[in-house]
């Protein structure tokens, strides 16, 4: 648990002032929100992330504050077409400009691509990953091939061997025939 308490209370500005990459995992556990989502599997799957910060110069020419964030989990969903856990890799990959303050943020927010965030000395980065991640959930995860249909046709496969099977023992009786 300590291991994550510098992400849970990261200094923005030093962070992008300083410009060296911050790479860190999580347990899924540690994302509540997240971990909802999961049918099983919360305490194998950990979160992975990392961070670079930078200072910018803004449309004014003052420096600002980004951090370009990138995150993935392996993690257990459900299949909308057999309803059984499906291993889904949610993964997303976004930039922040950090703001003196929320009436900043509203005023430039419809201007700007990127997502603004208010600026901090104790900013839950943690957070902002399980924010991304609960939004880069697949609408509808699904099975490539649902356990379900592999069963079917695991299952034709044995119908067909079946109906084969006789056929050797057929020629061998009709080779056996003229010997008699
Ligand atoms: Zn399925």
């Amino acid at each position: 648990m300590a291991t994550s308490l510098p992400y849970r209370k990261l200094s923005v500005g030093a962070f992008a002032l300083q410009a060296s990459p911050l790479q860190g995992q999580a347990p899924l556990a540690q994302m509540p929100r997240l971990a909802d989502e999961a049918v099983h599997g919360v305490d194998d799957s950990v979160v992975q992330f990392q961070a670079q910060g930078s200072m910018r110069n803004g449309a004014g020419g003052q420096a600002q504050p980004w951090i370009q964030l990138q995150g993935s989990v392996d993690m257990a969903l459900v299949c909308q077409r057999c309803l059984e856990p499906v291993s889904t890799l949610v993964q997303f990959d976004r930039e922040f400009r950090f703001v003196e303050s929320e009436d900043v943020a509203l005023a430039e927010d419809e201007d700007c691509d990127e997502d603004l965030l208010v600026c901090s000395t104790q900013f839950d980065l943690l957070e902002l990953v399980e924010d991304e991640l609960l939004m880069a959930l697949p609408v509808s995860p699904k099975h490539e091939t649902c356990p379900g249909e592999l069963k079917l046709s695991a299952a034709d496969s044995d119908f067909e061997v079946a109906n084969e099977r006789p056929k050797p023992f057929a020629k061998l009786a009709q080779l056996k025939i003229p010997k008699s």
